[in-house]
This record gives C-alpha cells, sequence and structure tokens, in this order.
C-alpha cells in the first residue's frame, strides 16, 4: 500500500519537473513584462516608455535568437541541460551524473533531489556566453540559487521600476558555461550547486550561511580533479612556477637539496588570511588563490574523516573557530592535535615532490 502511495504521488511531479523548460519561460517572461509596459503606457504610467520597450524587445530578440541556436535538450530528475545539439546536451547530462555520483559518494548527505531540475545551458563558445549571458570577459562559467524571479513592473510612490520579484518559494539553480574539450570548468560549477545543497538542505532552504570563498573554491576544484585529475597537478604547477620551484626534470630531482633551500625561503601560507576573503584577488593573483585553495582542500579532504570536517568548517563563519573545529577533528581521530599547523609541511612536501616522469603515462 506503502509503494503504491509514493508511485502515485511521486510520477505527476517527476514529469512537471522534467517538462520544464527555461528558455521558453525567458521568453514568456519577457514578452509579458513587454506587454505589461505597452498596458501602463497607455494609462499614462510610464515616461520613457518608447526606450524602456525598446530595450526590452532588443532582450526578447536576444533571447529568440540564442534559443534558435539550443538545439538540444537532455533531463533526468536533477538537471536539465539545454545545449546547441543533442549529443552535447546528452554528454554534459552525463558529466553532471557523473559530479553528482562523485559527490554524493563523499558527502552522502547531500541527497540532491531538486523541486525543479537544475538548469544548465551550455554555450557553444566563450563569446556566446558572454553576450548572452551579459557576463564580462574572463568569466567562464557562473551558478546561482535562488527563488525563482521574474522581472516585474513594481511602483514606487508615483514612479515606475523594473524589477526582479521573487515569484515562487521553490529554489531554483542556474548554471551557465560554454562547451570545452574537457568539461573541468563544468565539474568546477556543478560541484557549487551540490556545495550550496550540503550547506542549504531541502527544497526551499536558502539560508544565509555565507560559506568560505577559499573553501567553496577549492572544494569545487577538488572535484574536479577527482574526474580529471590532471587538473590538479595544472593548479600544483601554477603554484610551483609562482613560487620559483620546478621539480619536473629528472636533473631537478637530483637537486632536490637546493630546492629544498630554494622553497625554505617561502613564507608558510597564510592561511588565515585565505580562509576569511570574502572577494576573489584580481590579476595573476587569482590564480594562485584557486590553486592555494585546491591544494588546502586536497589536504582536508584526505585527513581521516575528512568530508565530515570540510562539512562542518563549509559552515563556519570564522577561521578561528575553523581552526578549533579543526583541533576538534584532530584529537578525535588521534591526530596531532596542532591545528593549522599541520598542513604547513605537507603543502612543502606536495609541492616539492617532483612529479614522477612515466613514460607509460604518455604511451597512447
Ligand atoms: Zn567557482
Amino acid at each position: 500500500m506503502l509503494l503504491r502511495f509514493w508511485l502515485i504521488f511521486l510520477l505527476p511531479i517527476a514529469l512537471l519537473a522534467a517538462e520544464r523548460n527555461i528558455l521558453d519561460e525567458e521568453v514568456v517572461n519577457t514578452q509579458q513584462l513587454i506587454s505589461e509596459i505597452k498596458r501602463l503606457d497607455k494609462r499614462g504610467g510610464i515616461s520613457n516608455s518608447a526606450e524602456v520597450v525598446a530595450h526590452w524587445q532588443q532582450e526578447l530578440a536576444l533571447i529568440q535568437q540564442r534559443n534558435s541556436r539550443f538545439k538540444g535538450r537532455a533531463a533526468c530528475r536533477e538537471f536539465a541541460v539545454y545545449a546547441e545539439t543533442q549529443e552535447v546536451a546528452e554528454r554534459y547530462l552525463k558529466e553532471a551524473q557523473s559530479v553528482l555520483d562523485c559527490y554524493e559518494k563523499l558527502f552522502p548527505r547531500t541527497h540532491f533531489l531538486p523541486a525543479s531540475p537544475a538548469q544548465i545551458l551550455i554555450y557553444g563558445n566563450e563569446q556566446d556566453y558572454s553576450k548572452y549571458e551579459h557576463i564580462p570577459a574572463g568569466i567562464v562559467g557562473h551558478t546561482h540559487a535562488m527563488r525563482s524571479k521574474k522581472m516585474t513592473i513594481v511602483k514606487r510612490g508615483s514612479l515606475y521600476s523594473i524589477e526582479p520579484v521573487t515569484n515562487s518559494n521553490i529554489k531554483d539553480h542556474r548554471l551557465a558555461t560554454y562547451r570545452q574539450d574537457v568539461p573541468y570548468v563544468f565539474a568546477h560549477e556543478t560541484s557549487h550547486i551540490l556545495t550550496y545543497e550540503l550547506v542549504n538542505p531541502g527544497r526551499m532552504s536558502i539560508t544565509d550561511v555565507e560559506t568560505s570563498l577559499f573553501l567553496n573554491e577549492g572544494l569545487a576544484e577538488y572535484f574536479s580533479a577527482q574526474l580529471y585529475p590532471d587538473g590538479f597537478e595544472k593548479r600544483l604547477e601554477v603554484l610551483r612556477e609562482t613560487y620559483g620551484i620546478t621539480p619536473q626534470t629528472i636533473e631537478s630531482q637530483l637537486k632536490e637539496v637546493a630546492l629544498e633551500e630554494q622553497f625554505s625561503k617561502m613564507r608558510d601560507i597564510p592561511l588565515e588570511d585565505y580562509l576569511k576573503r570574502d572577494a576573489y584577488p584580481s590579476g595573476a593573483e587569482i590564480l594562485q588563490f584557486y590553486s592555494e585553495a585546491t591544494l588546502f582542500v586536497q589536504w582536508l579532504m584526505q585527513l581521516p574523516g575528512g568530508p565530515e570536517l570540510v562539512s562542518a568548517l563549509l559552515v563556519t563563519p570564522d577561521p578561528q573557530q575553523m581552526e578549533a573545529q579543526l583541533r576538534h577533528h584532530q584529537r578525535k581521530y588521534n591526530l596531532p592535535v596542532t591545528g593549522w599547523a599541520q598542513y604547513q609541511p605537507y603543502r612543502k612536501q606536495v609541492l616539492l615532490t617532483p612529479r614522477k616522469i612515466q613514460a607509460a603515462d604518455h604511451a597512447p
């Protein structure tokens, strides 16, 4: 009896979820907005209406132009992927599921079952992504979670303004990026969705828990690296280059002592500064930030009970409290109770260890 109850009630929800189409929704919402502006204009409510209508008509044309290119759509209970071809949509749907499998293995608490599938847009190239998503150059992918919003006309005093207004209590995830040969960025962005769920579990939950940018980015990189291990090695290379360490050739392996000396001139990483950053560094420093984050989360995750520790740290607001959490964890797992100090030798050791040159790696 119980089984029948679930079948009857879950089936319609699953069908509804799969049918949602964000491309159509964006067209309908913009059309409705334009009619509403025109309707108010007839009553003399809007002063520069011709300009406003022209702006939104341009937006609408852009959305329609984009939609005419998105010919592929593949969806499951958790994700709906839109892409230029069906083949690409299906490939990225599989990628999303691989990230989810990998994530749920390490964080079984995640249980990603959104009320509506996370909406994923895969553009054909970087230019299209920037153009249609209104994204500044240099950004390669983004994701956000919010309650469903609609651009609506709001009256403020005697003036009208057009603002995004929440129209549903359900949490929506939207991810956009562009197609790449190795979907490293895509895996990174999908991990952000899942980390958001880990911190805000449930279909409606949008808490104001601010996770540390450093941990959040490091964790997203960690999962990309799990699926594409070369990515982690690239992150390490960035750090080695920044610090002038190049233990990559056989000759340099022989000079390990000299490298150790070179490295000893370098300061330990100021972890607390990194952990409390609430904005991205600019310029070349950003790569260093991501690379340090990757290495740090890699260390946390390989500790006994690592994922449990990372889950706890994600919702701890302050670096000092985080260190107290770490000490608690070290005590629980009979590790040396040294706080962050335990990390520094690990970091040095990983950065100093020459990458193994194995002919087998390069064999076809
Ligand atoms: Zn990120």
